[in-house]
């Protein structure tokens, strides 16, 4: 197949069955730039986004979406809030006036925390079921159809573990760059291929029926060039202790923050993990003035 992000000849690398759908999911991998994809991935969206994959019932079992929403002051998520609103506080000034858009929000965890945190102006985008939710909250969370009327309004986009569920990753970063005014930063999480190459399909991270798009810090540093953005690498900012922070009990499928977990040394802990993992390493994309 052809690469989505370079257009060069991309070559299968193995297959893997799918845990939760029963399917056998086609791996290629891209060498010009890095990139890694399933090439015959489960889209139907509706059957994998639904009420049990928001519960943990789905694909990924780590995730706990319901006890988030009623519960965000205990959830372990709010360390990854408070992470990400500390990152995007050094990326650019957030003040009351500032427009924030948290592009597949989820159940608009991160909206609530931020608008209470620094009252700026922060809607989020998602369809589906977790919407919902968000919405009976009274948390503002926009369909696709209301997406155009931000058009070109936004400071900051966020896009929190969402472009490795993408099967057009261009263009949805090309979405993005249209809700941005030039200037504006798009801080984006995605897991890094890199330290995994050769092995990718041994990552655990790589679960098919969700996670489709896998990329090295300079694919995504292309693709988001290719969309409209200059980039920047920053680094271990402030604020991705934090954001490790909860990675890492998510994955010890501890549920509540406090107790025993706050003793823990998360400093150098999340910075030996980041050696590993190297989440840090992702660039920040700045919308170029495209006039
Ligand atoms: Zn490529």
């Amino acid at each position: 197949m052809t690469c989505k992000i370079c257009g060069a000849e991309a070559v299968p690398i193995g297959s893997k069955m799918g845990t939760h759908h029963k399917q056998l999911f086609c791996f290629e991998r891209c060498e010009s730039c890095g990139f890694t994809f399933v090439a015959n991935p489960w889209t139907d969206y509706a059957q994998i986004y639904n009420e049990a994959y928001y519960r943990g019932e789905g694909p990924d079992p780590w995730i706990d979406y319901v006890f988030e929403l009623e519960h965000p002051e205990s959830t372990i998520r709010i360390h990854e809030w408070q992470g990400i609103l500390e990152v995007v506080q050094q990326l650019t000034k957030v003040s009351g006036q500032t427009k924030w858009l948290d592009f597949g929000c989820g159940n608009g965890g991160l909206v609530r925390h931020v608008k209470k945190a620094v009252g700026c102006e922060i809607v989020g985008f998602e369809e589906g079921w977790a919407a919902d939710q968000a919405r009976a909250k009274g948390i503002p969370v926009m369909r696709e159809s209301d997406l155009a009327s931000h058009d070109g309004t936004c400071d900051v986009v966020t896009a929190i573990e969402v472009i490795e569920h993408v099967d057009d990753p261009v263009g949805v970063l090309q979405r993005i760059r249209k809700l941005l005014k030039p200037g504006g930063v798009l801080f984006l999480t995605t897991g890094n291929a890199k330290p995994q190459r050769g092995k990718i399909l041994d990552w655990g991270y790589a679960v098919p029926e969700i996670h489709i798009s896998f990329f090295e810090p300079e694919t995504l540093s292309k693709a988001m060039q290719k969309a409209g953005f200059s980039t920047q690498n920053r680094g271990f900012l402030r604020g991705f202790d934090a954001i490790l922070r909860y990675k890492i009990l998510k994955n010890l499928k501890k549920r509540e923050a406090g107790g025993w977990e706050s003793l823990i040394p998360w400093g150098p802990v999340t910075r030996m993990v980041d050696r590993t993992h190297q989440v840090t390493a992702h660039p920040i994309g700045i919308a170029t003035d495209n006039s």
